[in-house]
């Protein structure tokens, strides 16, 4: 049976000590009263109730999964997820980090994004349910009517109602352009919703009384393609003058999909038979507005897969420091017992110190991102807010798709270090296998988050984006530069950064010339983009270190954190220079390839 500590100490590390996350907080008038205490005090009641609640639901809901009753449409989730999802809504944690004046707590987002990545470690599958709501939260706050945020803001916040996000069709998930439900302007204002949703995550259940559905689809007059698309809000149940629910709306789970993981959640295919939904944004403008959801989803998906690579890592560490196999190649380590514990061995070693490299990049990423969330919503200078805004759109393919990839390969490793035990499933580590393998595919895959990164952020705006990042990274090298200690981290940074710079434009010329050049280098790009921002986070998480050791410090974290940094800068940052390699070898041993894929 898998074990899970929420890794506060980490956490903390990066909130307080790596990115002063309380400063930049106190800059925003809606956060001028955070303080460190608060802070950990959430962060640690929000561990108790991932460990001790979530967390023992995970196996047991994998198991069992979710039931469609085809005569009610109705869908039961695994035993004891409703009550944990009671729970939930009881402590008051749907309403964290949202706005005080629909009930919210008001806290930062970088205190959600902590919890949720507790959250996830625990039990991804359940997490799903609260977590798609949070981003419909999201999307209503900026886009809904006032009647809108009226009727259902307070009841998404307070966790009464869940949401869900209804884009894909059977023939359309990464072309949007080619949905086809239709929306029938009705005399009171109204539509008429008609068509069939697939793969709706959290899209049926019985977790709470009704669900908050955000549809695409096309108006009679909407022009072809994605600039034709509107986003309706269609309630399982009405919701009457008074609140109350009134008749249940033709929007009904026909069927739930068989899938490789996250059997907890129910992945509904929905039948909408004329249900009634009213319009979020403007007419035809409804990617925009979804977008909103759609980049709180990305973040999330990164902050699911940095969950399974920080649990999957916990337990193939236990199991290393107990497992008995063969003897060290220098010599016998544990000499009173009949072979050595596996940790002894360095590809053990090189497999676990792996996920844990992935496990704290991706943490510092994923809590800078959430950050810069605060600043672009709540901080008073405008320049601040946009600026905050072009580095956090920067960084969102990046942290959803290098932070997936890296869990991909964590989990793996992980389940590795089990040897057979990890492929069975006492254990529990196929599990988070099979569960980390959505987080690569679904809020558009990670060759369309590439796309996203290098044709639209990247090349998009002339590199504007990417050389505010490179700025970050110039500052800390000339910061860093002199420091003899850091040389070991500053240097491969300080290279890869104008590597990157070259990289960039060379891709940029091909394209011009090829757009095909583009697609081809972006998804070695964005792991080189990836690879860049851990590389700089490792580098300031690294440089505390050294300063608390320097002066004494004799917690053995900071020379962990050292370690750490080291194994990273040595093992895992160079598959760059394979990557750029691969990406310079041009499309054309892809393209021209007729008769290889014939
Ligand atoms: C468990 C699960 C839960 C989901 N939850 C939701 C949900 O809650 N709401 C929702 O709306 N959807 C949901 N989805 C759908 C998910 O977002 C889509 O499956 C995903 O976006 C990919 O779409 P597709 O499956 O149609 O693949 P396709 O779009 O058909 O893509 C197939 C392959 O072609 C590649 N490809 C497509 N276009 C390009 C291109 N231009 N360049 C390069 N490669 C390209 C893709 O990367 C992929 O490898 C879920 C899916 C699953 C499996």
């Amino acid at each position: 049976m898998p074990a899970y500590t929420p890794p506060l100490r980490d956490m903390q590390f990066v909130l307080h000590e790596v990115l002063h996350a309380v400063d930049a907080l106190k800059a925003c008038p809606a956060h001028a009263d955070a303080d460190i205490e608060t802070l950990n005090a959430v962060l640690e009641e929000g561990g108790k109730f991932a460990a001790e609640v979530a967390f023992p639901l995970n196996i047991s809901g994998d198991h069992e999964g979710c039931t469609l009753d085809k005569a009610t449409h109705e869908v039961q989730a695994p035993s004891g997820f409703k009550a944990a999802y009671q729970q939930y809504v009881a402590g008051g944690w749907p309403a964290l980090s949202c706005d005080p004046e629909y009930g919210g707590q008001g806290l930062p987002f970088v205190v959600n994004q902590c919890f949720y990545e507790m959250l996830n470690s625990a039990n991804q599958a359940w997490t799903m349910y609260p977590g798609l709501s949070h981003g419909a939260y999201e999307c209503l706050h900026a886009h809904g009517t006032p009647e809108q945020k009226k009727t259902y803001l307070a009841k998404l916040v307070s966790g009464e109602w869940t949401g869900t996000m209804c884009l894909t069709e059977p023939h359309c998930g990464t072309d949007l352009g080619l949905l086809r439900s239709k929306a029938e302007p009705q005399a009171d204002g109204s539509y008429k919703i008609t068509g069939q949703k697939i793969f709706i995550s959290a899209g049926e259940h019985d977790l709470t009384e009704n669900i908050l559905h955000l549809v695409l689809a096309r108006l009679p007059d909407a022009p072809a393609g994605s600039k034709g698309i509107s986003l309706f809000l269609v309630p399982k149940y009405h919701v009457q003058a008074d609140g109350s629910l009134g008749a249940r709306n033709p929007i009904f789970c026909s069927g739930l999909e068989h899938k490789m993981g996250i059997h907890g959640n129910a992945t509904a295919q929905l039948m909408l038979d004329g249900a009634t939904g009213t319009l979020v944004g403007q007419p035809n403008k409804g990617l925009q507005a979804m977008f909103v959801m759609m980049n709180a989803a990305r973040l999330g998906v990164g902050n699911q897969s940095l969950g399974l690579t920080e649990v999957a890592y916990q337990n193939a560490l236990a199991y290393a420091k107990d497992r008995l196999q063969m003897r060290s190649l220098s010599g016998a380590k544990a000499k009173d017992k009949p072979a050595d514990p596996i940790i002894v061995h360095p590809d053990v070693r090189k497999m676990l110190l792996t996920a844990k490299a992935y496990a704290e990049g991706g943490r510092a990423l994923m809590s800078y991102c959430a950050l810069l969330l605060d600043q672009e919503i709540n901080h008073p200078d405008e320049k601040v807010r946009k600026d905050s805004a072009e580095l956090l759109a920067l960084l969102t393919p990046i942290a959803k798709a290098f932070v997936s990839d890296n869990a991909w390969t964590a989990t793996v490793m992980c389940q590795q270090v089990f040897g057979g035990h990890g492929y069975i499933k006492e254990w529990g580590m196929e599990q988070y296998v099979r569960d980390a393998r959505i987080n690569m595919i679904y809020e558009g895959t990670n060759t369309v988050q590439s796309l996203d990164l290098l044709g639209r952020k990247v090349l998009g705006n002339n590199g504007a984006s990417l050389k505010k990042f490179g700025k970050l990274v110039a500052a800390l090298v000339e910061q860093e530069g002199v420091n003899e200690k850091m040389a070991e981290f500053i240097n491969p940074l300080a290279y890869l950064g104008e590597q990157m710079n070259k990289f960039t434009t060379e891709i940029g010329f091909k394209g011009m010339q090829n757009p095909d050049e583009v697609g081809a280098a972006a998804v070695d790009y964005l792991r080189v983009a990836g690879h860049l921002v851990f590389a700089y986070f490792f580098a300031r998480m690294a440089s505390v270190a050294l300063k608390q050791i320097a002066t004494g410090s004799q917690d053995p974290f900071y020379t962990a954190k050292l370690q750490t940094a080291r194994f990273y800068f040595a093992k895992l940052l160079p598959e760059t220079a394979m990557l750029m390699r691969t990406a310079r070898a041009g499309g054309a041993s892809l393209m021209d390839t007729e008769a290889a894929l014939a």
